[in-house]
């Protein structure tokens, strides 16, 4: 079998932390509060855990979903 380019080889993977340990998939809910003290909430986000020290990250998209919602409410509060 021949190797992909892929970055991501399979849906739900997080890849290595570098402490060794492998990231767990889970889902939380994240908070986030904007300069203006408003604060939202996104709920059911996938969020990889690594088993070994706890580091936590996120997927690409789904940080951009975080940055939607932020930018969102940024809008919502200047109009
Ligand atoms: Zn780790």
């Amino acid at each position: 079998m021949s190797a992909g380019a892929g970055e991501e080889p399979r849906l739900g993977w997080y890849g290595r932390c570098p402490c060794g340990g492998t990231y767990e998939e889970r889902w939380v809910d994240v908070r986030f509060t904007d300069p203006h003290g408003s604060s939202g909430r996104l709920t059911d986000v996938p969020q990889g855990a690594c088993v070994l020290c706890g580091s936590r990250v996120y997927k690409l998209a789904v940080l951009q979903r975080i940055e939607g919602a932020f930018k969102g409410a940024l809008t919502d509060e200047a109009q």
